[in-house]
């Protein structure tokens, strides 16, 4: 009996994995398809001055044109399957391709933040295809922001270091994302270029208890001391927008002040203030 619903139990496993190996073949299909036409679009969330309540800058956050499939479920397949560095590419072309549409119709150009995956180290021509990027549209870099992961560094260390701080020289900005997950060493803030530190949603989520205000303060002020940016990222209430408010963090982003939009939504919040969020 307990043998049988064993071998039963285990076929079922099998055939589980089975659909789960063809999803995935599904889903990759599907990202090669997108590269190949034009199936990709960028979607943009706004960043907010905390203190101006105006839009800093846009994080860039890649979906297919004609699916809802999450990002979180797609981007793991192309870094699987080695398509994340053609994927990466596309978002970096498009990301200036957009700065260079603002710089032509607005008068403040903001700064566009693209998310890098780990395995984008393993892009040989990666920095010389960003550099040359913002040289033929007349980018000013910093208006480039990277965002890169902790788990960046658990890679090999000394070529990782090597390759964040060639990406520095271009001049773009980088921004260490889901601070406060992982494996959050403070001692990396000293040794890697990064401008700017995102605390991740987890953070601010458990962030009415008060030993997570105490670390997210501490936080906020030990970036301070090392001259770095601090962006709160998930806030979806006014409430944590006050305590960050209160704590000195420079930037916001989340559902409170608006979720990731496309560009032509984007346009008609561009120069707009939003006070009116909080009132
Ligand atoms: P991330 O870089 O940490 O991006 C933030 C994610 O949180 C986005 O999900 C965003 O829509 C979501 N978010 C923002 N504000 C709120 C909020 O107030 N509440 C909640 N519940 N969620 C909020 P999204 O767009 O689904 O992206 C998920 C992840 O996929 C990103 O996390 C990033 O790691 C990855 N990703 C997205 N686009 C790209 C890309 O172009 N390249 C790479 N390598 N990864 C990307
Ligand atoms: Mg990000
Ligand atoms: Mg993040
Ligand atoms: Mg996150």
């Amino acid at each position: 009996q307990v043998k049988a619903s064993g071998r039963n139990h285990f076929k079922f496993f099998d055939l589980e994995m089975i659909e789960s190996i063809k999803e995935k073949v599904k889903i990759e299909t599907k990202i090669r398809e997108a590269l190949k036409n034009d199936g990709f679009v960028l979607h943009y969330q706004p960043q907010i001055k905390v203190d101006a309540l105006s839009i800093y800058g846009f994080e860039a956050l890649l979906r297919f044109k004609n699916d809802t499939l999450s990002p979180a479920v797609f981007i793991p397949i192309a870094e699987e399957s080695g398509l994340i560095i053609e994927v990466g590419r596309w978002v970096t072309n498009e990301a200036i391709l957009q700065l260079y549409d603002w710089k032509e119709r607005h008068i403040n150009l903001k700064p566009i933040s693209i998310n890098l995956s780990t395995k984008q180290i393993m892009d040989k021509g990666y920095i010389e295809f960003l550099r040359a990027g913002l040289e033929k549209y007349a980018i000013p870099p910093e208006f480039i922001e990277i965002e890169i992961t902790e788990s960046i560094l658990l890679e090999k260390t000394e070529k990782t270091i090597e390759f964040l701080n060639e990406l520095k020289q271009v001049g773009v900005k980088i921004a260490l994302d889901d601070f406060g997950t992982g494996y959050s060493s403070l001692s990396y803030l000293t040794f890697i270029p990064v401008d700017k530190i995102k605390l991740d949603k987890s953070l601010s989520d458990k962030f009415l208890e008060l030993t997570n205000i105490k670390v997210m303060d501490s936080l906020i002020s030990l970036a301070h001391s090392l001259e770095l940016e601090v962006i709160a990222e998930g806030i979806e209430d006014l409430e944590q927008y006050r305590r960050l408010r209160v704590g000195k963090c420079d930037y916001i982003q989340g559902y409170l002040f608006g979720k990731p939009i496309e560009v032509n939504e984007a346009d008609k919040i561009y120069d707009s203030n939003l006070s009116y969020v909080i009132a």
